[in-house]
């Protein structure tokens, strides 16, 4: 497997992970705010019912009428701390089997579509007189549960706290002395429900939310899987093709060379008739014609790490100028003006002279190939760079195509080029030549007007 298709399963599974956790995330966070929104208005129904329930009323007033009055006497000082807080547990203990019977009843009647359990556990009692403040109850105490059924706080749901606070003030004769007692009750209790299988409840009530997110889970992993798989199987058909054009190729050369030897030695022969020389001279030219062709595609299936290029070092000018007149050669009717920029009469470059010269006629066999008439190559340097502007005023290359012209196999498709015969691998060899030489070639064009091919080499 290349190593492109590794880092992109790679890159897949990172994505992946990535995405189930930032859905985990989001996940959780629902699940927290439904959560909320529940304690709260499980809440809000038990609020409702201890605001304005009267049998609940004399419950509380029972025990709340008792306390005070106990709380008169530790405040004169006839009990201590542990006393009076034993009797607080003592009283409510023994209302709370009737606490529990009314809170069921109104629950009962409130049709819930869960089991609720509900109680009361004491946080704090502080009692300040003009003296001084007196913590009866701590708030970092163990918790004690006042009213309704025990069970563990912890795994439970706080709805709330509840606040009681009033203000006592009475006269007291003891041992024939009159007392004025004044104090400010503060008394703290938080509430505490448990529902069965509460978690169920939130999670049945996300249960859209989960399965939506699962499937759209699953439909990535297997619009990823999908793609990947095809992927792989592109791969190996285009491996399996270029194999295939690579060893028919091979296979074609040898007997071709035999077909050329065959025609030279016809070639030799004396006394053959007029007709039998042009068919020899036509059989040689698409023989060669042929062999060309071949050569082009074996060439072809280099990439550009697999292209050895060996610089020289060569004074850029002349060489260009070489190649230049090698060309007009070839060429009749085109008119071919070579201008020099800027590039010093000695300014040398290295670069692989048979590549480079192969990349350079690419595009000038090109430019005459797609309508030019007047060709324009300029050379020019520019910072480390040499670049070499191969300008044409044949049929030019519309937008859409010009990102692809680099291709392999690639051919604009329109009426003018199909007319011209050609493979679609000139400029995609050209590419590869100049990245071996971590050169650059670029195209500027307009339909109808144009193209300039711009080759760019480092100096070194
Ligand atoms: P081929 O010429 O064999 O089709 P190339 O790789 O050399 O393959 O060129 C790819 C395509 O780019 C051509 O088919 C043609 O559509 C377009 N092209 C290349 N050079 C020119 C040019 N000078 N003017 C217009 N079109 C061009």
């Amino acid at each position: 497997m290349s190593k492109k298709i590794i880092i992109l399963i790679i890159a897949s599974i990172f994505s992946l992970i990535a995405l189930s956790l930032i859905q985990g995330y989001l996940i959780k966070n629902t699940y927290e705010l439904k959560k909320e929104a529940f304690i709260e208005k499980a809440g809000k129904q038990l609020g409702k019912i201890d605001d304005y329930n009267s049998p609940l009323d004399s419950v509380n007033d029972i025990w709340t009428d008792i306390f005070i009055k106990d709380l008169d006497e530790y405040s004169l000082k006839n009990t201590n701390k542990e006393k009076l807080l034993k009797r607080l547990k003592v009283i409510t203990d023994s209302l709370n089997p009737r606490f529990i019977r009314e809170y069921d009843k109104i629950l009962s009647s409130k049709k819930l579509a869960y089991n609720l359990k509900f109680h009361k556990t004491l946080k704090t009692i502080i009692i300040t007189d003009n003296l001084k403040r007196d913590t009866i109850f701590k708030s970092s105490s163990e918790p004690f549960t006042l009213l309704g059924y025990a069970f563990e706080d912890d795994q439970d749901l706080h709805t709330g706290n509840s606040v009681w606070q009033t203000e006592r003030s009475f006269q007291r004769v003891t041992n024939g002395e009159e007392k004025k007692v004044r104090y400010h009750l503060y008394f703290e209790s938080h509430n505490y429900i448990n529902i069965d299988d509460w978690s169920t409840i939130i999670f049945s009530e996300m249960k859209g939310l989960l399965l939506l997110s699962f499937i759209i889970f699953l439909f990535v992993i297997a619009v990823l899987y999908y793609s990947i798989k095809n992927l792989i199987t592109q791969k190996k058909i285009a491996d399996i093709k270029t194999d295939f054009i690579n060893n028919i190729t091979h296979e074609l050369k040898t007997p071709l060379a035999t077909l050329s030897l065959a025609t030279k030695l016809l070639k030799k022969q004396e006394n053959t008739n007029t007709t039998t020389i042009t068919t020899i001279h036509t059989i040689d030219r698409q023989n060669a014609r042929l062999q060309k062709l071949i050569d082009q595609v074996l060439d072809n299936s280099l990439g550009y790490k697999e292209i050895i290029v060996h610089k020289e070092k060569v004074v850029f000018g002349s060489y260009i100028n070489s190649v230049l007149n090698d060309f007009k050669m070839v060429v009749d009717q085109q008119e071919i003006d070579f201008l020099n920029n800027n590039v010093e009469r000695h300014t040398t470059v290295f670069l692989d002279r048979f590549y480079i010269t192969t990349a350079i006629l690419n595009i000038l066999e090109n430019a005459v190939k797609y309508g030019g008439t007047k060709l324009k190559v300029n050379i020019l340097e520019v910072n480390q760079n040499v670049e070499i502007h191969i300008k044409d005023n044949g049929i030019g290359i519309s937008k859409k195509y010009q990102k692809h012209i680099f291709d392999k196999f690639f051919r604009a498709e329109n009426q003018e080029v199909h007319n011209v015969k050609g493979l679609g691998l000139g400029l995609y060899y050209s590419n590869q030549i100049l990245k071996a030489h971590h050169g650059t070639i670029s195209v500027n064009s307009e339909k109808g007007k144009g193209t300039t091919f711009i080759i760019s080499i480092p100096k070194v």
